[in-house]
């Protein structure tokens, strides 16, 4: 079971209650926000948690992992390999000094990155994702194809922040709601806003073309003029006036 929710501090501290009563320890990551971040309750129940779409990957429990600390100390050692599990878009925003990003859209090419990497099996590797959920399935991974010195941080990135924030790691981290990151401090991203065209991070500051809305959209985005627009409305708008604007060029 793996979930986020959102809600004053007062309504968090008795939902953790319920659900320790409901299903006994679990690990909470808290993190700052200044208004609601989701848009709605969803309870989805799927095959997987974070789909490898590989059964014979089975976690195995607690094993190998990492404290922060431990963590902390593990990189200064030199011959340490570190690996960023998550998808590529996600290490754009912030990532380890020196982790490799494997440059996948979706975790199920993990394994195939892992079989063609190269990497000497010999290896020191440290693992991460955002919350340490996806790396119970990214350890196995590597120690099927002969991995055997495999680590992974315990709590991932959010739980390493809570702890040594300005240190290691390097940049926001990416999270899957409407702040789209939070910062070293774990607060809500100033520098990146979501794309209200894709929903990808947005990082380019702009004035709505039509209602001069002041906003933020990706870089992608920000190259088609009908998108230089607060929202899908505001680029239908655009999209409009631009055709027609062109139709009468054209003479039509
Ligand atoms: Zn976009
Ligand atoms: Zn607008």
């Amino acid at each position: 079971m793996n979930g986020t929710v959102c809600g004053t501090a007062q309504a968090i501290v008795e939902w953790k209650k319920y659900l320790i009563a409901q299903c006994g320890p679990i690990v909470f990551k808290d993190s700052l926000a200044d208004r609601t971040v989701f848009k709605r309750w969803s309870v989805k129940i799927k095959p997987e948690i974070v789909a490898i779409k590989k059964d014979s990957v089975k976690p195995k429990g607690k094993r190998k992992h990492l404290s922060p600390q431990e963590w902390q100390k593990m990189l200064q050692n030199h011959d340490v390999t570190v690996i960023d599990t998550r998808n590529h878009f996600e290490i754009e925003v912030g990532k380890f000094r020196g982790a490799i990003d494997p440059k996948i859209q979706q975790f199920s090419e993990f394994p195939e990155y892992v079989r063609t990497s190269k990497i000497p099996k010999g290896k020191k590797i440290l693992l991460y994702c955002t919350g340490g959920i996806r790396c119970e399935k990214a350890l196995i991974a590597m120690e099927q194809e002969g991995y055997k010195n495999v680590f992974q941080l315990e709590g991932g990135i959010l739980a390493y922040l809570q702890q040594f924030p300005e240190c290691a790691f390097e940049g926001e981290c990416f999270v899957f709601d409407r702040r789209t990151a939070v910062d070293q401090h774990l607060c809500p991203s100033q520098i990146y806003g979501i794309c209200p065209h894709c929903g990808d991070p947005g990082t380019v500051k702009i004035a709505c073309t039509m209602c001069e809305h002041q906003t933020m959209v990706c870089q992608e985005c920000n190259t088609q003029q009908h998108r230089r627009t607060c929202s899908k409305n505001c680029a239908y708008v655009e999209r409009r006036r631009s055709n027609l604007v062109q139709g009468k060029r054209n003479g039509t």
